[in-house]
């Protein structure tokens, strides 16, 4: 084997060069072979046998030529989703063009974030992105400070450490007392359960439950925190969701600061609770922040302008908190990881910062200006970079396009939903966003008896039971167009027990440039269709009961 055939040449030497760009179309002329615009999956199969899987999972005595590897490659990505017009299932993004330049730049120079002498290059870009992201969100670029991390879920576990290290100092190195609480509202993500494991407990975190809206309840906020603080705890983290997973509801987070100032001082607190916006699913919101609502230069119809609006209202205080989590992975069309977390003052990094002396291979060699000792990782991709390219190519303008577009395109599913049929509806009606969680009904009453509270235990489980029959259904096409689905978009209230049962739901998250009014058209007839299928199956079925 020659070695170096598989690297590229270090003089940018031009026939190695040509090598390279041909494998890369080869490849990429190989995946479009398996696109097709009408599907939400490339051709193949969707299923994996993962037995035979792991029968075959040996490495070659021998290296493989490019031409196998690239056949394997184009194997392997079979009956992979890809976000085309029908593929509504999650905020899982179409990489844009400019993020995949970014991302392949960064692998190129093989960027690693941690130190400015491996990589000024990714050092610069995060450096830049969070000077233009504190610029978005309100912070102030000189005074705060940002860093990519894995995912929402690194945001999270950020905070937290930061948070446990106000109310408790010293908590890194004694271990964590067992007085310090989190709190958060029932429909944020799991990720702060995660992030508590192996510190805290996930019960210490006080769930608060929503509004109709999907919002935090302050009073029970108040309530809970108020009540935690008198019995002797400390409040390590608070944390407002701007744009829930499933239903994008956003907090109020001015409200939840005020609460938290007004603690403070009815307690004499000698800390203050670290507030954390996870802005993963909405922060890139904030992108209108800088959109003139009057004037409308991007010209979005009234009702989409309303519902910006609307998100705009809530989320524009986002600076208020002392940490925010953006995920550019998820509305910002990048490939994973693409997370962004940022403090409003960057001091308080400082907090969990490695001494010196603890990382001798690289911080303390003294030179360099920019080690990022701060953070969970030690080795961090540079997706930064990934960012970097794609703020630079779409622009404020551009985003705002994109992110006005989800909304537009959400309301127009609901409007055709609604005019399709009448046993289909949005269980977030309330809130706009790019998803709508939808539930069918067996007839109009049941719904009816449900919003208003007054369904039995019973009624709700047999409407959730037709609904998983609902969503199977859809599962089983997910190769034509692909839909989520989730056990828990919101909770009702049992009118005969005072159970809290969870109600379930099929969700379309429409975050593909290309799903358009054409392709929503055919979305909603598939789903009434689907229905009407549904329906017919559950009478055939009756029937050979009854025989
Ligand atoms: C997706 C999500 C997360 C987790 O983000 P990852 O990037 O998947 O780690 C956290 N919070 C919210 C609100 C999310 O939607």
């Amino acid at each position: 084997m020659d070695l170096f055939k598989l690297y590229p040449d270090t003089n940018g030497e031009d026939t190695k060069r040509q090598e390279f760009l041909s494998l890369i179309e080869s490849l990429i002329i190989k995946i479009d072979d398996l696109r097709d615009g009408e599907s939400a999956t490339l051709a193949g199969s969707l299923d994996r046998d993962y037995k035979k899987i792991i029968e075959n999972g040996v490495i070659p005595e021998q290296g493989v030529s490019y031409d196998t590897l690239l056949d394997e490659l184009q194997n392997l990505v079979q009956g992979n989703p890809i976000g085309g017009k029908f593929a509504v299932f999650n905020a899982h993004p179409l990489s844009s063009i400019p993020s995949l330049l970014g991302h392949l730049t960064s692998a190129i120079i093989n960027s690693n974030s941690i130190w400015d002498i491996v990589s000024p290059a990714a050092a610069e870009a995060e450096i830049k992105v969070s000077a233009m992201m504190a610029r978005v969100l309100g912070y102030d670029p000189y005074k705060s400070n940002g860093y990519f991390t894995y995912g929402g879920q690194g945001g999270t576990a950020a905070s937290l450490r930061i948070g446990i290290e106000k109310t408790a100092p010293g908590s890194r190195y004694e271990g964590i007392p067992n007085n310090l609480y989190c709190f958060t509202s029932s429909n944020a993500h799991f990720s702060l359960h995660k992030a508590v494991e192996t510190g805290m407990g996930m019960n210490r975190v006080i769930l608060i439950s929503t509004n109709e809206d999907g919002s935090m309840n302050l009073n029970e906020l108040y309530e809970k925190m108020s009540q935690a603080l008198a019995d002797g705890g400390r409040i390590a983290l608070v944390q407002a969701t701007m744009g829930s997973t499933d239903t994008f509801a956003i907090d109020d987070i001015k409200g939840i600061k005020e609460i938290i100032d007004h603690l403070v001082t009815e307690y004499q607190l000698d800390y203050v609770p670290h507030l954390h916006a996870d802005g993963a699913m909405g922060g890139l919101y904030s992108f209108f922040n800088l959109y003139d609502f009057e004037n409308n230069p991007l010209g979005f119809d009234l009702k989409t302008l309303q519902g910006l609006y609307q998100i705009h209202a809530d989320l524009h205080y986002i600076h208020l908190a002392d940490s925010i989590s953006i995920d550019f992975h998820k509305l910002g069309q990048t490939p994973y990881n693409c997370s962004i977390f940022m403090v409003k003052n960057s001091t308080d990094l400082n907090l969990v910062n490695l001494a010196m002396e603890h990382c001798p291979y690289i911080g303390e060699m003294g030179y360099g200006e920019y080690f990022t000792s701060y953070t969970i990782e030690c080795s961090r991709m540079a997706s930064s970079i990934t960012a970097l390219a794609t703020l630079l190519t779409f622009g404020i303008e551009g985003y705002q396009k994109l992110l006005g577009q989800y909304i537009q395109m959400t309301i127009a599913f609901r409007d055709l939903l609604k005019q399709k049929s009448s046993l289909i509806k949005p269980v977030n009606r309330k809130n706009y966003g790019p998803c709508t969680i939808f539930r069918v009904y067996y007839n109009e009453t049941e719904y009816v008896t449900e919003t208003k509270n007054r369904a039995t235990a019973q009624q709700l489980q047999k409407i959730n039971e037709l609904n998983t029959q609902f969503y199977n259904l859809l599962r089983m096409n997910r190769h034509y167009i692909m839909f989520g689905d989730t056990k828990k978009s919101d909770y009702k209230f049992a009118s005969d027990t005072d159970e809290k049962i969870a109600i379930n739901g099929t969700k379309a998250f429409i975050i593909s440039p290309y799903t358009d009014l054409e392709a929503l058209d055919i979305i909603t007839d598939y789903v009434v269709d689907t229905y009407h299928q549904l329906v017919a199956l559950i009478s055939d079925n009756a029937k050979e009961e009854l025989k």
